[in-house]
């Protein structure tokens, strides 16, 4: 049997933690276009300042983003530590592999996923 679980661990683990850090690191990196548009008249004219809002607005959904997939990352991180990661969170059976590839923060098996396994 090739699904041994500490392997399935191991290949996954060191990219979920990477991917987490390099989301924390772009959200840290992201802060000051997240934060509230200057005022200030002097430096942004009313065109400029539009765009600037327009940069807010971007950046704020950008981290939105950021932050479901570090939720997602975190819980399958989680899932690795009781045991239940590359399980199907529906049905209990092992996910594919070539699933997990893809992306390693999914909860069910193809099948759930298609809502035919219920
Ligand atoms: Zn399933």
């Amino acid at each position: 049997m090739p699904t041994d679980e500490p392997d399935l661990e191991a290949h996954f683990r060191p990219r979920i933690e990477a991917e987490l850090a390099e989301l924390v690191a772009a959200s840290e990196a992201s802060v000051a276009d997240r934060g509230p548009v200057a005022l200030d008249q002097q430096s942004v004219g009313r065109l400029s300042r539009m765009d600037a809002m327009q940069g807010q607005a971007m950046a704020q959904e950008a981290e939105r983003r950021r932050q479901a997939r570090v939720a997602a990352l975190r819980a399958a991180l989680a899932r690795m530590e009781s045991g239940e990661f590359g399980e199907c969170a529906e049905c209990g059976e092992p996910i594919a592999l070539k699933r997990l590839e893809i992306d390693p923060t999914v909860v069910v098996c193809v099948a759930c996923a298609k809502g035919g396994n219920r």
